[in-house]
């Protein structure tokens, strides 16, 4: 099959491969997926499309079940060196200022869940995932390698690059993103727009200190915005994402969501917000953009994972947990499972599913809640979050107390 829909069917080989797999894609998902393998002796092909494995400097949130994942693939000592650990995850009124709510993140949580709400930049996360593939010996990073072609012959798939290259492998896992090219194989669906955007970035802590939160993850909200801020990278650098409706959008158009947008949306917030806004740069936006989930994502010896299979609004910040989250189960899968790789892909596929299509679901929900401007909805709303005790872990039992690979590590 290739990325014009032709294909071979299912493949209906079922026997030990032990050539390497290909990963597609070179981001959080792709580099948790090439290690989680590695980590049980399976060894893999990195294809990235950029020049370089890197993030954009922004922060990421990384709530237990991914931090349980990244502990099980050895990685806490290297978080610790970069991440920072928030004492509280709170939710302000963007108008009024009021704090209708928040979640302990100290002891309590911790010992409840086992492990800590870290929040890191991006390009730390990706450095050490990067580095950890590479101090495994089974990890081949390769940038500079679009991937235009994914063909499969039921013995094994063709990768092909735009360079002419191409690689031969039992297994290959797509994680190339939101705008997947190896999701056509599955589905001609098309991103859906939320007519949001975002602005996002770091500004050095000592220019923001006066304004910064250090103990916590705070989300302001209002009618069709939020606003998110925390520190990263040990605390010097402080995180910003302003997220707002644009009432200008226009499909297959870049004009909408314009800085003058930005500053018109937050006027209607109150003054600490619409100061903390002046410290954002203006240069790059990110629209808000998900899919409906799919039913399948696996196809005999092809795998999507990450955004390329169920790409989600960040909301609740789960994308790359959920990311995280499936590169572990795929591993533990072949552990507990052997060495077919069909089979396991299949029942990486079961597993998980039903679980990203109800974060997928919930990310939205969730929008439609804190960006809400109607009275009823807000006053349920804020009546909801002012009784909810910060010790009160139930509404987020379900994300933050998923184990992906209990048997991983
Ligand atoms: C504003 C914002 C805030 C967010 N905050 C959080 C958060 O706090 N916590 C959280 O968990 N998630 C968050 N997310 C979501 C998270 O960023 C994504 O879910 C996550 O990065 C997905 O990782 P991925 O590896 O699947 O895809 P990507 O990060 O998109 O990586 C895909 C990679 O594939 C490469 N690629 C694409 N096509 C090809 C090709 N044809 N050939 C070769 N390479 C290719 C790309 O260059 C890229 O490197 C946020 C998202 C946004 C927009």
């Amino acid at each position: 099959m290739n990325f014009d829909g032709k294909g071979e069917g299912r493949d209906p080989v079922a026997k030990v491969e032990e050539r390497p797999f290909v990963v597609i894609g070179g981001g959080i998902g792709g580099l948790t997926a090439a290690l989680s393998l590695a980590r049980i002796g399976k060894s893999s092909t990195v294809l990235e499309q950029a020049p370089e494995f890197t993030e954009i400097g922004a922060g990421l949130q990384l709530a237990p079940n991914a931090m349980r994942v990244l502990s099980r693939l050895g990685l806490m000592e290297g978080i610790r060196q970069f991440a920072w650990f928030p004492h509280r995850l709170v939710i302000i009124d963007s108008k009024t200022a009021e704090e209708l709510s928040a979640l302990d993140l100290g002891e309590e949580f911790q010992r409840h869940y086992g492990h800590p709400y870290a929040v890191m930049h991006r390009a730390d996360l990706l450095n050490l995932l990067y580095e950890s593939c590479r101090a495994t010996g089974k990890v081949e990073l390769l940038p500079n390698k679009m991937v235009t072609e994914v063909k499969s012959d039921g013995q094994g798939v063709d990768v092909v690059c735009q360079d002419g290259s191409s690689y031969r492998a039992a297994g290959v896992i797509a994680a190339d993103g939101l705008w997947s090219k190896t999701r056509r194989l599955f589905s001609d669906d098309q991103p859906i727009h939320a007519e949001y955007v975002a602005y996002r970035g770091t500004v050095p802590i000592e220019e923001i200190r006066e304004i910064a939160r250090m103990d916590d993850v705070v989300m302001w909200i209002g009618h069709e915005l939020h606003f998110v801020q925390y520190p990263v990278r040990r605390g010097e650098l402080y995180n910003q994402v302003a997220v707002f409706r644009s009432h200008r959008y226009q499909p297959n158009s870049d004009a909408w969501g314009t800085p003058e947008e930005l500053d018109e949306a937050y006027k209607k917030t109150c003054l600490p917000v619409q100061h903390a806004v002046t410290f954002m740069q203006r240069g790059r936006r990110w629209p808000m953009v998900d899919r409906l989930p799919i039913p399948r994502w696996t196809d005999g010896r092809v795998a999507l994972l990450g955004d390329a299979a169920h790409p989600m609004l960040q909301y609740i910040a789960q994308g790359a947990c959920q990311a995280i989250e499936d590169a572990a189960t795929l591993a533990e899968k072949f552990l507990t499972l052997g060495d077919d790789i069909p089979t396991v892909f299949r029942a990486y596929e079961a597993e998980r599913t039903g679980r990203t299509a109800r974060v997928q679901t919930s990310a939205r929900n969730f929008g439609y809640i804190i960006h809400s401007g109607d009275p009823t909805t807000i006053m349920l709303r804020n009546y909801i979050f002012r009784n909810r005790r910060p010790n009160d872990f139930s509404a987020v039992e379900w994300i933050y107390g998923h184990d992906a690979a209990p048997h991983l590590g």
